[in-house]
């Protein structure tokens, strides 16, 4: 056990289980875990491995050093890695060395993946990524209509295979959004011209977590989702993660540095935000803002309530709920024990995790943390900081 005070407990059968559930929402699909941001902050490559137990066959990645090193230790014949953003210059003949899929999204990007693949004697397996209406990464359809031509005559000079054509949804955590059907329309369009330009494509991916698990019209072959693979359900209307089948992978708890007696009407942490209205008991949690934990997630009494921990979890999942008291600092938060705290430095206070299956009851949940800052539950996970360990359970 690592000497930090700290921990992210991460449940990788959670993220297997995850991934089977998601298989199942999708059956006509294959799933690509994204793993990408060292998996949403739960260790690139455990993370990895579990998903591909749980039956995932691609794995998803922003960045192309992010590929790079998940190839150092999944092969090839476990799982086809995608990788997506790169700015010209990215290391796209290793990436090639590596087995990697390339995304490409600009003319500058193929030509790049071209030379790349010249440079290797490899076949670059490239998936085209078109903005259907994000306005984000990718080739508008005008933009793909001009590169078509030239991606053939690379494929037809065997520098590239084109495999797949691909975007992104803008209001996926809105299913009912006008533009998720209007981007799928534009999709379809696009996907048809490239077919019929002569690409014989494997596979065709839109959905996201969110519509994996709500609109199945967006399947296509493959299904993208992220934070779901993590047991997080994107749209929180959806309720709980369980309903879906879906386990929280991530326990971040902490062991209190610090517990003490205070007098009624003290200030506590910078700026004096709170103020203890008895005589109490604080506990100090050796966490901050630069593990990440929101600062926004401040808890100014009467005004703002911070961030939910669980004190003194019990094994039948009691505990009693308590909330970040004062600033948030660099390293550390206070809480306000109460008068009669039995609790004692070392004692383990769980900040977010699993929940009980109704995400307000019992252990917080990273949606309760992200509704605490004003942030979504991606932010939360994904920003446990570097040096709290990550415990595989
Ligand atoms: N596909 C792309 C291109 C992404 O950028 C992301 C994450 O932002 C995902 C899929 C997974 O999204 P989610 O975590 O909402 O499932």
């Amino acid at each position: 056990m690592s000497t930090f005070p700290a921990r992210a407990v991460v449940n990788l059968d959670a993220i297997a289980g995850n991934v089977r559930a998601l298989a199942d929402y999708a059956p006509t699909a294959q799933v690509m875990a994204v793993v990408k941001a060292d998996a949403y902050g739960h260790g690139l490559v455990p993370s990895a491995q579990a998903a591909i137990a749980g039956g995932a066959r691609w794995l998803g990645v922003a960045q192309v050093p992010e590929a790079i090193a998940l190839r150092a230790a999944v092969p090839a014949s476990a799982a086809r890695v995608l990788t997506w953003l790169y700015a010209p210059g990215a290391p796209l003949a290793a990436a090639l060395e590596a087995d990697v899929d390339l995304s490409v999204h600009a003319g500058w990007a193929l030509a790049e993946v071209v030379a790349a693949a010249r440079e290797t004697g490899r076949v670059a397996r490239v998936h085209l990524k078109v903005d259907t209406g994000l306005g984000r990464n990718g080739l508008t359809p005008t933009d793909l209509e001009a590169l078509l031509p030239d991606a053939l005559r690379a494929q037809s000079e065997g520098a590239v295979e084109l495999v797949g054509v691909w975007s992104h949804f803008a209001f996926a955590d809105e299913p009912d959004h006008p533009t998720v059907l209007a981007q799928a329309e534009v999709f379809d369009e696009v996907v048809g011209r490239v077919e019929a330009a002569g690409a014989h494509l494997e596979v065709r991916h839109l959905a996201n977590s969110a519509a994996t698990l709500t609109a199945p019209r967006m399947h296509y072959d493959l299904v993208r989702p992220g934070l779901a693979v993590y047991g997080l359900t994107p749209v929180p209307q959806l309720g709980p993660a369980a309903d879906h089948g879906l386990t929280p992978a991530m326990t971040v708890e902490a062991e209190l540095a610090n517990v003490k007696r205070i007098a009624a009407g003290h200030g506590v942490s910078y700026g004096h935000r709170y103020r203890t209205t008895r005589d109490t008991v604080l506990g100090v949690v050796p966490l901050g803002y630069s593990d990440g934990v929101p600062r926004h997630a401040s808890g100014d009494l009467p005004a703002q309530p911070g961030g939910p921990l669980l004190v003194g979890a019990t094994a039948d999942g009691g505990g009693r709920l308590l909330r970040v008291a004062g600033r948030v600092c660099m390293d550390q938060f206070v809480l306000d024990l109460g008068p009669d705290a039995t609790e004692q430095a070392g004692d383990v206070v769980r900040l977010f995790g699993p929940g009980t299956g109704a995400d307000t009851d019992g252990l917080p949940t990273a949606q309760d943390w992200a509704e605490a800052a004003g942030t979504i539950s991606y932010e939360i996970v994904t920003r446990i900081g570097a040096r709290v360990p990550r415990v595989y359970v």
